[in-house]
Order: C-alpha cells, then sequence, then structure tokens
C-alpha cells in the first residue's frame, strides 16, 4: 500500500496536503508516509508469523534518521554496509547488536568499530575479507561473530547493476567453495560461525528466484547447522514494487491491483508464501534485509515546473528537481510515476513530453515521451516511489544544495533533514595560504 491520494483535488500524504508542504519548505522535497513504512513493516513480519525471525533494514535504502528510529521502534534489525550506516543507526536509537554488517569492502577501521559495538554478525563476501577481520578481532581481544555470504548462481533483478547473486557478480563466494570457508575460519582465530546468508539482487518482482535461490542453499545450511550450530539463516533483501500505476489517471486504489503496467505480480505476501514453507522447520532463524519494499512506495519528491520548452524534435519540461536529487531514471532507466499535486479531469488535455532536471547533462532526465497531462510554469509535480535509493544517493552536481526531507504521520509532518544551505556548499572546504 501507499498513503499518497487525492484529498478535494489535491494530492496528499496521508492527511497532509502536499501543495502546502512544498509552499513551507520548498522544492525540490522528499516527503515520506510513517504509516506506509509501518504498513509494510508490520505486513512482512506477520507474513512470516510462525518462524522465527528477524527484518534487518538495509539502511542503504533510506538512512534518513527519522525513518531508522521508525523501524527501530517497529523492533527491526538493519543490514548495514559502512560504518557510516552502523553510526546512524546508533544515533537514531537502533541496536548495534541487530545489525547485521554487508558489503565487499569493509576497512579495518570499519570492522574495529562494528566489533566494538557488538553488531550481530559480519557478513563475509571474501576469505581475504574473513582474515582481515580475524586480524582485527585478534588484536582488540574479540570473537567476531561472522556469516558467509553465498553466491547462489541465481539471475534476478530488474537491471543488470543491480543483479547481485550470479556468479560473475562481485558478491559473496560460490556454493562449492563455502564449507572450506568456514573450515579455514577455524584455523585464523577469533571467529565464531553464527549464521549463513545470501542475497541475489534487487527490484526482482516475481517469488521464483527466491525460492530456487532458497532451495539451492538449504542442503547447504543445514549442512553447516550441523557442523557449526548456526543460529541463522538470512535470505537477503531484493523484494521489488510496484513503480507503474494509474494513479496519474485519477486511479487512488491502484497499489491494491497488482496487474498494473508490465511488472508481474508479486506481493509481500506472495513473497512469503513463497519462501516460508520452505524455511519452517530449519531450525535456525531467518532474517531479512528488505529495503526497497519497506520504503520505496513510502516517499516522493515533489518538483517544480520552472519552464516549458518546444524543440523542432521535442516538448521538454523542465522541473526543479534533477539527478543529482534522484539518479535512479540516469543510473538504472527506473521508472517514477510522475503525477501533478494538482487533480486533473479524466478527460484534462495530455501531451507526450520529457521532463528533464536543470543539470547540465542529458542523462538528467525524469521521463521520456511520457503521456502527461499539461503542466504549467509553477505548477508543482510529485515524482512517485521515491523512498527507496532517491536522497540516499543525492550529491551536489552541479553545486546544488541536498534537498530538504519531511516526514508525514497522519496530519503531523516534520522537517526530517533540512535543506542544504549555501554555506553548506563551503564548509569545509579550504583556500590555501599561498593561493
Ligand atoms: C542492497 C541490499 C539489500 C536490500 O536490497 P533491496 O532491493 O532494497 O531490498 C539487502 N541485502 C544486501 C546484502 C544488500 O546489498
Amino acid at each position: 500500500m501507499h498513503s499518497f491520494h487525492y484529498r478535494n483535488g489535491v494530492l496528499h500524504c496521508e492527511d497532509a496536503d502536499l501543495e502546502a508542504l512544498a509552499a513551507q519548505h520548498g522544492t525540490p522535497l522528499y516527503v515520506y508516509s510513517a504509516a506506509t513504512i509501518r504498513d509494510h513493516y508490520r505486513r512482512l513480519d506477520q507474513a512470516l508469523h510462525g518462524i522465527d525471525h528477524l527484518i534487518c533494514y538495509a539502511v542503504k535504502a533510506n538512512s534518513n534518521p527519522a525513518v531508522l528510529r521508525l523501524l527501530a521502534q517497529e523492533g527491526a534489525g538493519f543490514d548495514i554496509v559502512s560504518g557510516g550506516e552502523l553510526h546512524l543507526v546508533r544515533a537514531a536509537g537502533g541496536e548495534a547488536g541487530k545489525c547485521t554488517f554487508a558489503g565487499v569492502g569493509k576497512t579495518k577501521a570499519e570492522i574495529a568499530y562494528a566489533l566494538e559495538h557488538g553488531v550481530h554478525s559480519f557478513n563475509v563476501e571474501s576469505e581475504a575479507e574473513l582474515e582481515a577481520i580475524s586480524e582485527v578481532a585478534k588484536e582488540t581481544g574479540r570473537v567476531a561473530p561472522f556469516a558467509v555470504r553465498v553466491n547462489p548462481d541465481v539471475g534476478a533483478g530488474g537491471h543488470k547493476f543491480i543483479t547481485t547473486g550470479k556468479s560473475e557478480n562481485k558478491f559473496g563466494i560460490g556454493l562449492e567453495r563455502v564449507e572450506q570457508v568456514y573450515a579455514d575460519a577455524a584455523r585464523l582465530g577469533g571467529l565464531r560461525p553464527v549464521g549463513v546468508q545470501m542475497h541475489i539482487g534487487s527490484q526482482i518482482t516475481e517469488a521464483g528466484p527466491f525460492a530456487l535461490a532458497v532451495e539451492r542453499m538449504l542442503p547447504l545450511v543445514q549442512r553447516l547447522k550441523a557442523a557449526y550450530d548456526l543460529e541463522f539463516f538470512s535470505i537477503g533483501g531484493g523484494i521489488g514494487i510496484m513503480y507503474q500505476s494509474s494513479l496519474a489517471s485519477g486511479d487512488n486504489e491502484w497499489w491494491h491491483r497488482r496487474d498494473v503496467g508490465a511488472q508481474p505480480a508479486l506481493t509481500l505476501e506472495g513473497y512469503a508464501a513463497a519462501v516460508a514453507p520452505l524455511l519452517r522447520g530449519l531450525g535456525v532463524r531467518i532474517l531479512l534485509e528488505p529495503g526497497r519494499l519497506l520504503v520505496g512506495n513510502a516517499g516522493v519528491l515533489l518538483t517544480r515546473v520552472l519552464y516549458r520548452k518546444t524543440t523542432p524534435a521535442k516538448r521538454f519540461v523542465i522541473v526543479d528537481a534533477g539527478m543529482n536529487d534522484l539518479i535512479r531514471p540516469a543510473l538504472y532507466s527506473s521508472y517514477h510515476e510522475i503525477v501533478p499535486v494538482h487533480q486533473r479531469a479524466a478527460d484534462a488535455m495530455r501531451e507526450s513530453a520529457d521532463v528533464v532536471g536543470p543539470v547540465c547533462e542529458s542523462g538528467d532526465f525524469f521521463a521520456q515521451a511520457r503521456e502527461l497531462p499539461v503542466t504549467q510554469s509553477g505548477e508543482l509535480l510529485a515524482l512517485m516511489s521515491a523512498g527507496a535509493y532517491g536522497f540516499v544517493m543525492a550529491s551536489n552536481y552541479n553545486t546544488r544544495p541536498h534537498p530538504a526531507e519531511v516526514l508525514v504521520s497522519g496530519a503531523q509532518a516534520a522537517v526530517v533533514r533540512e535543506r542544504q544551505t549555501m554555506d553548506d556548499l563551503t564548509r569545509g572546504t579550504h583556500l590555501p595560504a599561498w593561493l
């Protein structure tokens, strides 16, 4: 579900009027719905009822501290990929003991920081990394809990850049080598095997690859459990969401339907139903690492139309958000629904246009040759499904300040990150005295 709907002709996030929020806080502006995040978390939790599990939210999808606090309050753990993410989780009130530390390039400083605060486990991606963790643990007199990330060689994911579970990807260790790695760990010292992990990709919109990967892993999980008394099996994240909707045509109910657009049907409950029977009775705790699923449809990016421009070949709608604010279309050719915040009549005039930002790159677009209602300069648009991999990838390219973020709960709205100021753009820079 999500909580964006038209009310009295104006798009709302829960009970908050988005035109009013944009007027108050300026644009571009990210707006998140707390109710949507909670609903997704609780539904996933409920769908796994009867299976011992821990949902470790993948912080990289959206690391705003208010989002982290909300999920910590729900009881979530966290999947982190850097020392910085651990710092944010702790600052937001999350427990290090519920953090799994993933990523192919952990530095020794990050490993030491994570050990010091007692992370749940290190998800190890190579033998060399395991050696580094062992060294740091021995140096500091600690024992590092670890799980090996297994690459089950299952191809899945919405784009070649977000497929991670194939043998040619940089992630994980091949099924055939995994048991040797656990055996070597005992020799290295300072290590305690606590689990085994996999993650096959992102924006996967069918249950099949998840079930296939779990099935491939099961014999290994059982052998490792027998050998090392493992506590958990993490099945990763990667559950896809709906990006294509019919909200644009005034249909407020699109998120209940799973047959819209080109994407095959995968509901949160469908995902759980596909994997739960395989996991029941395994005798280990199941960890999940959803990112996009929890926050993707919980956020929008509000942007104002600056200018319209027509060339002999094309019509452009130039908006005040750019690829530095939301890079997904440029990076992954990803689709974001674009809707006017002021609702149009079903028979309102439409046109085909490219929606582009102000950044000096031809890749700076949000939609190309998209059928949209005719929009005027000054008008407010919402880029839908921008809650995951949105703000977290924002940059200062073209020396544009980072946008602000607002969290809504019911009729309450709070700025959870301020817009950067001109001063922020020079902070930390220095002009050498010899210049
Ligand atoms: C990115 C990532 C996730 C989350 O992926 P989503 O597609 O956002 O669910 C989970 N686990 C690992 C190891 C990741 O790298």
